[in-house]
């Protein structure tokens, strides 16, 4: 049989780049991937920041459209526009990019098979561990698993339960779209429960139109509230009166992440959703599963030269923490002050940045996507300044301070 340093679970985006950057290190490196093919079935908006481009050399063919800024939707039908002077993110071929990701990955030396369902990993009494799929059995010394947000294996293994988004997404042709440059996210808890839903244009006339909800707080299936929206919510029935739906699929997302410990003594890497690398505010979380999946290969190279297990794992999970620890736990606080929000507190709020541009004005200057907590700081400065120069904002500014400082608990 094969003798490999490193065996990686799920071919998705955490998956290759982990299998990449260890097979790029000298590693003879397994990726095993229950599917025929990377990146089917999808399961994403496909929506990524122009940062992770600019942080990884990704595969532009991918990129369908450029968005530019958001038009945020509340219940009781306001809106409010945040645009930026350059496009700030692409909507990629998901299927596609995974694919090339893949690709990447044996072209730097990774051996992958595909149809391969890993069921089961044991830890071996004389060390290393040994990983049943469901087409061949291998023994490693080490083992990454990047099997996204079912988490069977990890969870298997004894790593930390997460709440769980489930998400759906239909794609639709001949959606009426006044502009194809912008997303568009409605918000409102008798469509999406615990989250909220977008619409995603990928260009001619097309776009990606979902939701997710936490299932914690959900009444009906995710199928259910999608035929809602699409049928109900004021600003999307009209778009979608005449559009064809092509195809839906769903998947789930991991939040509040990441886990306590994303490693095993016994030599077990978890990465990307399987870690909850995802951001609790949006769902989004290839960009730090690319950049888990980077750290990790480097983890498995620096354990297969010193051979200090415990070292090399723990040094993975503080870079990761070094990297966007700050980012996830911004976002899990972010997420649970926006749950503390009911319909009307968010009309609310809609009618109170409407009123006060001066605060859209820094979430347009400031806001990054990628990195989100950027905007926190000067965002309270101008909260501090209005409610100094317009005493009468107080009221509203205390009641959001009230439910922020809940959310930190
Ligand atoms: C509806 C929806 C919309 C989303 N939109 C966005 C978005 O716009 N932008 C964004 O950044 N993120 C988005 N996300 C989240 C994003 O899809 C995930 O964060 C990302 O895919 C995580 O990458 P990953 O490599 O960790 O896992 P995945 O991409 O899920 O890859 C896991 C791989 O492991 C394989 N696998 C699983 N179990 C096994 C096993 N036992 N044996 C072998 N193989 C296995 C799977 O087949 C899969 O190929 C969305 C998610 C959903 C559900």
């Amino acid at each position: 049989m094969e003798k490999y340093d490193l065996a990686v679970v799920g071919a998705g985006p955490a998956g290759s780049m982990a299998a990449y950057r260890a097979a790029k290190l000298g590693l003879k490196v397994l990726i095993l991937e229950e599917h025929g093919q990377a990146g089917s079935p999808p399961h994403c908006a496909g929506k990524l920041s122009v940062k992770a481009f600019q942080e990884f050399s990704l595969p532009s063919q991918c990129i369908l459209n450029e968005v530019r800024g958001a038009l945020f939707h509340s219940p009781g039908n306001l809106e409010i526009e945040v645009s930026k002077s350059n496009p700030e993110s692409y909507i990629i071929d998901r299927e596609l990019f995974d694919r090339r990701l893949a690709e990447e990955a044996v072209n730097a030396g990774a051996e992958a098979v595909f149809k391969c369902k890993v069921k089961q990993v044991d830890f071996r009494p004389s060390g290393g561990l040994t990983v049943k799929g469901s087409s061949l059995e291998v023994k490693v010394p080490v083992l990454i698993i990047a099997e996204g947000g079912t988490r069977k294996l990890s969870r298997s293994l004894g790593f930390q339960r997460l709440p769980v988004l489930k998400g759906i997404q239909a794609e639709m042709e001949d959606v009426s779209l006044e502009r194809e440059d912008f997303v568009e996210v409605f918000f409102g808890w008798k469509f999406s429960p615990g989250f909220f839903g977008w619409l995603i244009p990928t260009g001619e006339g097309k776009a990606r139109i979902g939701l997710c909800l936490r299932e914690d707080m959900a009444e009906m299936s995710p199928r259910a509230y999608l035929e809602k929206m699409l049928r109900e919510y004021p600003p999307l029935k009209g778009k979608v009166a005449k559009a064809r739906m092509e195809r839906v699929y769903g998947g789930l997302i991991p939040v509040e992440g990441p886990v306590k410990r994303m490693w095993h003594p016994k030599g077990v890497m978890v990465v990307g959703d399987a870690a909850g690398h995802a951001k609790s505010t949006t769902g989004g979380g290839v960009l730090f599963g690319l950049k888990a999946g980077w750290l990790a290969g480097e983890a498995a190279s620096r354990l297969a030269e010193t051979g200090r297990v415990e070292e090399a794992l723990r040094g993975y999970q503080q870079a990761c923490l070094k990297a966007f620890g700050g980012e996830l736990s911004f976002t899990k606080r972010a997420r649970r002050f926006l749950n503390r929000l009911s319909d009307g507190d968010l009309d609310q709020f809609f009618r109170f940045l409407s009123a006060h541009r001066s605060l859209l004005e820094v979430a347009e200057r400031r806001g990054d996507t990628a990195y989100q907590s950027k905007v926190w700081k000067p965002m309270l400065k101008a909260s501090a300044r209005l409610v100094l120069e317009k005493p009468s904002t107080l009221k509203f500014a205390g009641k959001m301070l009230w439910k922020i400082l809940q959310s930190m608990v």
